[in-house]
């Protein structure tokens, strides 16, 4: 077939190593899409999408949402980890090769029989070679920089209300929630389900959320928006039990609550490629119009090279974008 480029075997040694055309790393939307256009072009592209056990979830960030409803094709919503799921039908049904490893290390090698390069992927239990790669490890949610919070973090704290908002221990009772972007809103509406009531503390007298996620929290009668505040400190002996806040004036007071959900904010997941590709000063990946980086032969797509939009549409946009660039690359380079 034409538009089949087969993996190569090198011969060295006696010992035959497989070359992935291109290996994806990153299982969330950007990720998938990359796969379901890099399957559909009949390339066999092999994707690492994280292991749990090194505290890599497979799935992405939508995996933490109970309803994404601004992705076409859902009038009514849908579940974010039903979507991911189908997501994840859809790549493998065109043949994407999913491994449950988690990526530490990008090597670039030198390719004596082309002036390609063959890159060397090292995860948590192997290593692969592949001619291209396609980097979609998104982000992770911010911790708060305070003394408290590790003491506290899954004693109390939480960045994942969809997965603790309903243990007994938040139920019934106040909680906090801190930040002023959509993923707080959310955050703050879900709880609502559960709790007895929501502060929402937020360090300035305005959100950056959406508008319709805004609305939604305002004119929530469960909902109390504590502005200009930020936390000083989380107290309790074994498990959060109130917050010292202090205002932009520097007054302090004290908040009584049973739980705090931390919104902050997401760092990109670029750590493990800072010394191959290029990043900016916040982490994020640099990319061009067609989303490649500053080395010949690696891409990335998705939230880990996007300071600014961060949608689950446009990390699938940029997925599509770097699979056709993938595409055109190992046909003029094979
Ligand atoms: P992610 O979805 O974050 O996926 C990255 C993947 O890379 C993960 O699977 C991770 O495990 C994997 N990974 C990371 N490092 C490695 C490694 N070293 N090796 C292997 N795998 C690795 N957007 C919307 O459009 N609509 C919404 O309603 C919406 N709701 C949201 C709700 C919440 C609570 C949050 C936090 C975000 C929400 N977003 C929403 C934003 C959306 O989730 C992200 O923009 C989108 O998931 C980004 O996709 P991605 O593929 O770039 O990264
Ligand atoms: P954002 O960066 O949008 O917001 C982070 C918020 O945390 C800001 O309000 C910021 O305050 C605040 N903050 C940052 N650091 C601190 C700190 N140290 N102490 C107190 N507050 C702090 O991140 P989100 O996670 O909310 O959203 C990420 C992306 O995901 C966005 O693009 C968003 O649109 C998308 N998303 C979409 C959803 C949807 O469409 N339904 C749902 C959830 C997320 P300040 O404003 O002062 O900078």
């Amino acid at each position: 077939m034409d538009s089949e480029i087969n993996q190569e075997t090198n011969k060295n040694k006696n010992e035959s190593v497989n070359i992935e055309n291109c290996i994806i790393i990153g299982s969330g939307p950007a990720g998938h899409t990359a796969g379901i256009y890099l399957g559909r072009a009949n390339l066999s592209p092999l994707m690492f999408e994280g292991d749990f056990e090194q505290e890599i979830a497979a799935g992405g960030l939508l995996t933490t949402t109970k309803i994404v409803e601004n992705f076409p094709a859902f009038p009514d919503g849908i579940d974010g980890y039903e979507l991911t799921e189908r997501f994840k039908q859809q790549s493998t049904k065109f043949g994407l090769k999913i491994l449950s490893e988690s990526v530490k290390s990008i090597k670039i090698n030198n390719d004596s029989n082309s002036n390609n390069q063959i890159f060397s992927v090292s995860t948590n239990t192997n290593d692969y070679l592949t001619k291209t790669i396609i980097i979609a490890t998104g982000s992770t949610p911010n911790k708060l920089q305070i003394d408290s919070y590790d003491k506290f973090i899954h004693k109390g704290i939480s960045t994942c209300a969809v997965c603790d908002a309903g243990l007994p221990c938040y139920r019934n009772v106040p909680i906090a929630v801190v930040g002023g972007g959509d993923s707080a809103m959310e955050e703050a509406l879900h709880i609502t389900h559960t709790a007895s009531v929501v502060y929402l503390i937020h360090r300035r007298d305005t959100f950056r959320a959406s508008k319709i996620m805004q609305d939604r929290v305002l004119n929530h009668p469960k909902i109390k928006i504590i502005w200009n505040t930020q936390i000083k400190e989380v107290c309790g002996t074994d498990f959060v039990e109130k917050l010292i806040l202090v205002n932009n004036d520097l007054t302090e007071s004290e908040l009584v609550v049973s739980g705090l959900f931390v919104a902050v904010g997401h760092t990109p997941n670029s750590a493990f490629v800072k010394d191959i590709v290029e990043l900016n000063s916040n982490g994020y990946i640099m990319t061009n119009n067609s989303k490649s980086t500053n080395i010949k032969g690696i891409w990335a797509c998705g939230d880990v090279q996007d300071p600014h939009y961060k949608q689950a549409i446009t990390a699938a946009a940029t997925g599509c974008i770097c699979a056709l660039e993938v595409e055109k690359y190992l046909h003029t380079n094979s």
